[in-house]
């Protein structure tokens, strides 16, 4: 190793490759890269964007496929709504999404974030193709930049940011669709401003922000701003797969001399791994947290070996272990135990949503009162009733006390109709002849009835007096 190269595996973690020596911003020029890597991921954000942008508009039933709404706490997922008592199946979901993104980057290191990641999909797939498009190759940009503000450059900048705000006007309007729903959305933007002014200034706010996101922050969003990004190294071992230098095969480095048979490794320091990086790291330094995991340098470096005629697969996805070992991958216990965890998650949670009421009763003995001895020799018991309408649709229901004589008497309404997406809350006596009761307190069942269909069986007491 030269001194200098000596000095720079010590320095260049001291920081992060977008900001400079004296703590400016290093503006990143990521050359376009192309490559079998990069088509696959072109598939994928083409899938993804599609998905993205049209999932709002698919209903079912006259309900969204998908929608959000944290603001009213409702939530719709395959056209089911949810609501706030269903939390736990949320939180499940939750849970089970952790555990699979922890599993995920302890088996495949940071596949999320290039492949499916947003903040990735948006920039790489959207953004940065205007910005090639419009102002050219990153030495075409890095001249118009530096350069004065001519006619062309006012122009291309402003088609620029333009293009940029449309996009990003775009992206915020589709988020809001997934909160409150296409139709919302599109009130909003038919109906007078003045009806909508709260949300509207919502939408202006969240487009300014992915605007600056894309158009100024971009790669700091990975490298500072993510906490998955933050974490990753706590999750990470050796076994881990990440895209990796081969440094066995690649180094010591030297120019590529054609017809010149080589002594060196196969790395021909042509630095076109790192022109790629939109995070503007050099993937041969070894694993960084900047590394967003976008195969850049794979395509690259694999076009390079092409050219020169070396095996391909000299940066490629590996494990440390498989590196420097030369160690097939193989399947250690901490990823095992957690994909029991999340196999367990994930059948509680297909049992939790296809056992999901869509009319949950809830019914209790009033606190405070006792029983009361009515003169046909009967006695009452009195109940809170409280039953949630999940459908959209009104639904008659019937109380009935299930295996012993007993009659309902619903306080202030005769029959219950639950309006559609409705909590509804009644009370009710429940008289029993005196002659069935045995006990001070008597377990009971309450069938909640929709005409003949029993919905559900909600168990409570029955207090008398003590024998
Ligand atoms: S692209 Fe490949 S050959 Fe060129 S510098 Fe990077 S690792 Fe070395
Ligand atoms: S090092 Fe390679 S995979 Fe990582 S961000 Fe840079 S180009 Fe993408």
């Amino acid at each position: 190793m030269t001194d200098e190269e000596l000095l720079h595996a010590e320095t260049f973690r001291d920081r992060i490759s977008n900001v400079t020596e004296k703590g400016n911003r290093n503006w990143i020029y990521a050359l376009k890269p192309k490559g079998k890597w990069t088509n696959y991921r072109k598939y994928l954000a083409f899938f993804y964007l599609i998905t993205f942008f049209t999932l709002p508009f698919i209903k079912m039933n006259d309900l969204p496929f998908m929608m959000i709404n944290i603001i009213e706490g409702k939530f719709i997922l395959f056209s089911k709504i949810f609501w706030p008592q269903d939390f736990f199946i949320f939180a499940i979901a939750m849970i089970t999404f952790i555990v699979f993104i922890v599993l995920f980057t302890v088996v495949f290191g940071r596949l999320f974030c290039g492949w499916v990641c947003p903040q990735t999909i948006f920039m790489e797939f959207i953004f940065r193709p205007i910005e090639w498009m419009i102002e050219g190759t990153p030495n075409q940009q890095r001249k118009l930049n530096d350069g004065a503000w001519t006619g062309e450059k006012i122009f291309k900048k402003t088609f620029k940011h333009f293009l940029f705000l449309v996009f990003s006007f775009a992206i915020a309007h589709t988020f809001l669709a997934y909160i409150l729903g296409i139709d919302e959305v599109i009130a909003i933007i038919r109906e007078p401003v003045d009806d909508h002014i709260g949300l509207l200034t919502g939408l202006i706010i969240f487009t300014l922000l992915f605007y600056g996101v894309y158009a100024f922050v971009r790669d700091i969003v990975c490298t500072t701003i993510c906490p998955y990004g933050r974490l990753q190294s706590v999750m990470f071992d050796k076994d881990t797969m990440q895209i990796a230098y081969d440094y066995k095969r690649g180094e010591p480095r030297g120019k590529f001399k054609k017809g010149v048979e080589r002594t060196e490794g196969d790395c021909i320091g042509c630095n076109k791994c790192v022109q790629v990086c939109p995070t503007g790291i050099d993937i041969r330094d070894g694993i960084q947290m900047e590394c967003v995991g976008c195969t850049a340098c794979i395509d690259a470096c694999n076009e390079v070996m092409e050219s020169v005629h070396l095996e391909k697969g000299l940066i490629r996805y590996a494990s440390e272990n498989e590196i420097s070992t030369g160690k097939k991958f193989h399947f250690n216990t901490r990823m095992k135990a957690y994909t029991i965890l999340l196999s367990v998650l994930l059948v509680v949670m297909v049992i939790m949503i296809a056992s999901r009421k869509t009319v949950d009763a809830h019914i209790t003995r009033v606190k405070g009162q006792t029983y009361q001895e009515m003169p046909n020799h009967q006695i009452s018991n009195l109940y809170d009733a409280k039953i949630i309408n999940k459908t959209r649709e009104k639904i008659p229901i019937t109380l009935r006390l299930e295996g012993l004589e007993g009659v309902v008497k619903l306080i202030g309404s005769k029959d219950i109709i639950l309006k559609e997406e409705s909590i509804g809350e009644f009370t009710f006596f429940l008289e029993i002849p005196e002659s069935l009761i045995q006990h001070h307190s008597t377990k009971i069942k309450i069938g909640v009835y929709r005409g003949g269909e029993k919905l559900q069986t909600i168990q409570s007491k029955f207090l008398g007096p003590y024998q």
